[in-house]
């Protein structure tokens, strides 16, 4: 996972406890449960990212946000304002390497942004 680094410098994420990021799809037809999922076994993180209902994509920044938040919860496990605050924290640095990447819109579903950029 330490090609995550590069996007969260100056962010104090544990990345060496970060074990796989995954994504996964909700099935035609079923509510959506959740966004993302952490999950903590002896120490050690899986994070799971809802990439859309099948057929459908989620939208580029919908995800980074998501990721965001489910890393936050490698430093603070419950929602509070010190989760919040690190998951802005994050989701900024994830925003400002996109920017230098080229990606501006973060709205549309990844789909279109492939063929928009
Ligand atoms: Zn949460």
């Amino acid at each position: 996972m330490q090609w995550l680094a590069a996007y969260l410098t100056v962010v104090p994420i544990p990345l060496r406890k970060l074990k796989k990021v995954y994504g996964y799809r909700t099935a035609k037809g079923r509510r959506t449960q959740s966004l993302g999922a952490c999950n903590k076994e002896n120490g050690v993180f899986t994070i799971g990212l809802n990439v859309g209902i099948a057929g459908e994509d989620q939208a580029i920044g919908t995800i980074l946000q998501t990721f965001a938040h489910e890393l936050a919860h490698m430093v603070h496990w419950d929602h509070t304002p010190e989760h919040a605050a690190l998951e802005a924290a994050i989701y900024k640095r994830f925003a400002k390497r996109a920017k230098t990447l080229g990606v501006k819109d973060f709205s549309r579903p990844r789909r279109e942004k492939k063929a928009g950029r």
